[in-house]
């Protein structure tokens, strides 16, 4: 039987790039909340007491998708999977708690990334306005600065990426899912591997996690 793993961590802590490698690593689903959302959308919802029929309904409507719904619908990719990666979910207490009841884990990894270095890292991106080619000032630069290698136009910063956004994210996800973290060190089950090495000495220590 696959493996079920939980990789908590904050944005930018490389969760998304660490997921897929271990889904690939463990022949693993990696289940995210929007992959599961989208290949969910025509879920029967119509026993659940909900405005709409499906998933899709709300998604059609510019609605945002009630948290029983998207409960329901990582369950139903999770118990359709035969081993997972979960990443992004849960995102608060009271999903942590829903998720007890859906599965067990076999692993429960946390990313530990230091705030400023978070920082840099949601800051540093730039994207081309031009053609959507993404870069990282630090991590990934183009050939000449604020230049696009693939097209030539400009980069830009997206809203999304300056300093005073990218703190509030942080703000945001530390003030939710702090206390799923204590959740699950509470319960003995969280292994916190540093998220500041390279993304391969990163990857060695999740692995090494997994494969306890
Ligand atoms: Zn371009």
């Amino acid at each position: 039987m696959g493996k079920h793993i939980l990789l908590l961590g904050p944005p930018g802590a490389g969760k998304g790039t660490q997921s897929k490698r271990l889904a690939a690593e463990f022949d693993l689903e990696h289940v995210t909340t929007g992959d599961a959302l989208r290949s969910n959308k025509q879920m029967d919802i119509s026993d659940m007491d909900t405005e709409y029929d499906t998933p899709g309904a709300y998604m059609d409507a510019g609605e945002l998708v009630p948290d029983e719904v998207v409960n329901a619908i990582v369950e139903e990719a999770l118990t359709s999977a035969d081993g997972y990666v979960l990443d992004g979910y849960p995102r608060n207490l009271e999903q942590a708690e829903v998720l007890s009841g859906m599965t067990d884990l076999d692993a429960v990894v946390y990313l530990s990334v230091d705030t400023e270095e978070l920082v840099d890292r949601l800051t540093g991106r730039r994207v081309c306005p031009e053609c959507g080619a993404s870069y990282h000032v630090e991590f990934e630069p183009p050939e000449e600065s604020g230049v696009c290698d693939e097209c030539g136009a400009e980069l830009e910063q997206r809203d999304d990426d300056t300093e005073e956004t990218v703190r509030e994210r942080l703000r945001v996800y530390e003030e939710n899912t702090a206390p799923v973290v204590e959740h699950y060190r509470d319960e003995g089950v969280l292994v916190e591997v540093d998220g500041e090495g390279t993304p391969d000495e990163v990857f060695d220590s999740i692995v090494g996690v997994v494969d306890e």
